[in-house]
C-alpha cells in the first residue's frame, strides 16, 4: 500500500547574541514540532522542553489514528504541566513558550497546531507561504486592518506575544490542516529564522537545497549570517510517498534538540474530555502571510483583554534587559562616586598642604606674616594674617631678599618670633657698632624654616628652604 510519509531535517543554533539556546524541535514520526521558551535563567529552555516531550509522550501513548484533536489536545496537557511547573517553583514563574507542531492525519492532509508566533509555512510548486498566524500583538492588528504591514514593522509593541503556553492554566490552540501531496514541503521554524530572512530568502534556500536536513542547516546558517539575533530553529518536512503504513502506533526515530528534562508524567493531567471542540479555534485554510517578524530582542507575552497575570508575566520577561540595565547604572554610580572621592580627597590635600602652613613677608615696607604658602599652591593663593610692626628699615639688609621671596614658619607664633629676632638681630648689630654685615655667608645661614632656627639669637641672615 502507497502512503504519505514526511522525510524530515532539523537544525538549530543560539545565534549571535544569546547566550543560552531556548529553542526545542520534536522529530517523533508522525509528529515534528518546535518550541521557542521565554523566561528569565533558564526557565524558557524548561517550558520548551516540557512542550516537545508533553506532545511526544502524548502522541505516543494514543491508542488510535492520529487526529487534529489529539494533537490540539497534546498542546493543552504540554501547557497545563508547564504552568503546574511554574507555580510549583517560583524561580520558573512566568515561563511559557510557543509551540508549531504538524502532523500527518488521515494519509493525506497535514494537521497544525500553533500557539506563540513560530510558524509553519508551506510550500507547494512556486507558492510559499504562512500557514500558521503569528499570536502577536501588532500581526493581530495587521490582520484585523487596523494598521499596515508596514506600520507593524515599526510598531513599538510588536514584540508582545498575545499567547503562549504555559502562562494561563489554559490555553486557546489554533489548528489548521492543509492538504498533503506528494513533492510538498513544510517548514516550521522559530522567530530567529523569519526576523532574520525574508520570505523570497527562504524559499529561494528551499527550492535549491532538495534535502531536508540539507535546507535545514543552511537556513540556520543564513539567519545567523543575517544577524543571528535570537536562537534559530528550523525543521524541514517534505511529503513522499512510501509502501507502508503511514502511521504506527509508537514514536520512530524520536529526535529532540537540546536537554530535554524526563516529563513528570505523574504531574502530568490526564487527557480526557475536559475541553470542549467548541473552543477550539476552527480548521482553516492557508491565511495571509503575516508581518515579519518583530524586532525584539526579547519575546514579551501579553493578552489584550488585559489579563493581569500574563502582564505580570510580560514584565517578567523584561527583567533580565532591567538587571543589566540595574547593574550598568550601579557600576556608573559606583564609578563617579568614586571618583568624587577621589578628586574630593585630592583637594583636600591640596587645600591643606596650602593653608597649613605661614611665612613671613615684606608688604609695602612693613614684615608681614602670611596665611599659605609663598607664591601660593594651585588656584590657593595665600591671604594676609597679620602686619607686624617691624619695618624692612629694623632688619638686616641681608635678610631682605628672603624675606621677599617669603620665609616659611609652621605657625603665626614661630612666624611672629622669626620677626622678633630680626628685629632683634639687627638691634644688636647696631647697639654693639658693628659695621652691619652686607652679604649673608654660607656658614652662617642655617635654614630658617623651623621655630628654632627662627628663635636661635645666631641666625643672621635666615633663608627660605
Ligand atoms: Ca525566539
Amino acid at each position: 500500500m502507497v502512503s504519505l510519509r514526511l522525510k524530515a531535517g532539523s537544525a538549530t543554533d543560539v545565534g549571535l547574541v544569546r547566550s543560552n539556546n531556548q529553542d526545542q524541535y520534536l522529530m517523533a514520526e508522525p509528529v515534528f514540532a518546535v518550541a521557542d521558551g521565554m523566561g528569565g535563567a533558564a526557565a524558557g529552555e524548561v517550558a520548551s522542553s516540557i512542550a516537545v516531550s508533553t506532545l511526544g509522550d502524548e502522541v505516543s501513548r494514543r491508542a488510535g489514528p492520529l487526529t487534529q484533536d489529539l494533537l490540539v489536545e497534546a498542546a493543552r496537557s504540554a501547557n497545563r504541566a508547564i504552568w503546574q511547573k511554574s507555580i510549583a517553583h517560583s524561580e520558573m514563574r512566568g515561563m511559557g513558550t510557543t509551540l508549531v507542531a504538524a502532523a500527518l492525519i488521515d494519509d493525506d492532509r497535514l494537521a497544525v497546531v500553533n500557539v506563540g508566533d513560530s510558524r509553519l509555512y508551506s510550500m507547494r510548486g512556486d507558492v510559499f507561504q504562512q500557514v500558521t498566524v503569528d499570536h502577536n500583538l501588532v500581526a493581530e492588528l495587521v490582520a484585523e486592518g487596523r494598521i499596515s504591514k508596514e506600520e507593524g514593522q515599526v510598531h513599538p509593541r510588536r514584540n508582545i506575544m498575545t499567547r503562549a503556553l504555559g502562562v494561563e492554566p489554559e490555553v486557546e490552540v489554533d489548528v489548521f490542516v492543509e492538504a498533503a501531496r506528494p513533492g510538498d514541503r513544510f517548514l516550521l521554524c522559530s522567530d530567529g529564522l523569519p526576523r532574520e530572512l525574508s520570505d523570497d530568502r527562504i524559499s529561494g534556500i528551499l527550492r535549491r537545497l532538495s534535502e531536508p536536513s540539507a535546507a535545514a542547516k543552511e537556513l540556520v546558517h543564513e539567519a545567523k549570517r543575517h544577524g543571528g539575533n535570537d536562537n534559530i530553529t528550523v525543521v524541514v518536512l517534505d511529503v513522499h510517498e512510501e509502501e507502508s503504513p503511514p502511521h504506527s502506533f509508537e514514536a520512530r526515530g524520536v529526535e529532540v534538540s537540546g536537554a530535554v528534562p524526563p516529563a513528570d508524567s505523574a504531574a502530568l493531567p490526564t487527557l480526557g474530555a475536559a475541553h470542549p471542540r467548541d473552543s477550539l479555534t476552527p480548521a482553516a485554510g492557508p491565511t495571509a502571510t503575516g508581518p515579519d517578524s518583530a524586532d525584539e530582542n526579547t519575546k514579551l507575552l501579553s493578552v489584550l483583554d488585559i489579563n493581569a497575570r500574563t502582564q505580570a508575566n510580560a514584565s517578567r520577561e523584561h527583567r533580565p534587559s532591567q538587571r543589566k540595565a540595574s547593574v550598568v547604572t550601579l557600576r556608573v554610580a559606583a564609578f563617579i562616586a568614586a571618583f568624587i572621592v577621589i578628586v574630593a580627597a585630592g583637594a583636600a590635600g591640596v587645600w591643606y598642604y596650602a593653608r597649613s602652613a605661614y611665612y613671613v613677608g615684606i608688604r609695602g615696607n612693613a614684615l608681614v606674616v602670611y596665611q599659605g604658602r609663598p607664591g601660593g599652591v594651585l588656584w590657593i593663593e595665600p591671604t594676609l594674617n597679620h602686619v607686624s610692626s617691624v619695618t624692612t628699615g629694623q632688619v638686616l639688609q641681608a635678610s631682605l631678599p628672603s624675606l621677599h621671596s617669603g620665609v616659611e614658619e609652621p605657625t603665626v607664633a614661630a612666624a611672629d618670633s622669626f620677626i622678633a629676632n630680626l628685629a632683634a638681630l639687627y638691634q644688636k648689630s647696631q647697639t654693639a657698632a658693628l659695621p652691619p654685615p652686607t652679604t649673608p655667608t654660607a656658614t652662617t645661614a642655617p635654614s630658617t624654616s623651623t621655630t628654632s632656627n627662627a628663635q636661635s639669637p645666631t641666625s643672621t641672615s635666615p633663608t627660605t628652604s
